[in-house]
């Protein structure tokens, strides 16, 4: 009975394992699918993803025309 018993314990432990395993994986897509994140031209206020985002400062702008001018 006591084999039976730490059978369970075992598979128990083993099945918190395998969920915790696929709990961080699952955090880490997160994580990475929000480090794409999406960022606001300060122009035109649309989101556009930050990768295709141009920086200036600390602000994103969607294109090229939308950047401050400089002069
Ligand atoms: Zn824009």
């Amino acid at each position: 009975m006591i084999v039976k018993f730490i059978f369970l314990i075992l598979a128990i432990w083993l099945g918190l394992r395998i969920y915790q395993t696929l709990q961080a994986k699952k955090q880490k897509k997160i994580s990475s699918a929000q480090s794409q994140n999406m960022v606001r031209c300060e122009t035109c206020k649309i989101h556009i993803p930050v990768n295709e985002a141009i920086k200036s400062g600390d602000k994103f702008f969607c294109s090229k025309d939308h950047l401050p001018k400089e002069d």
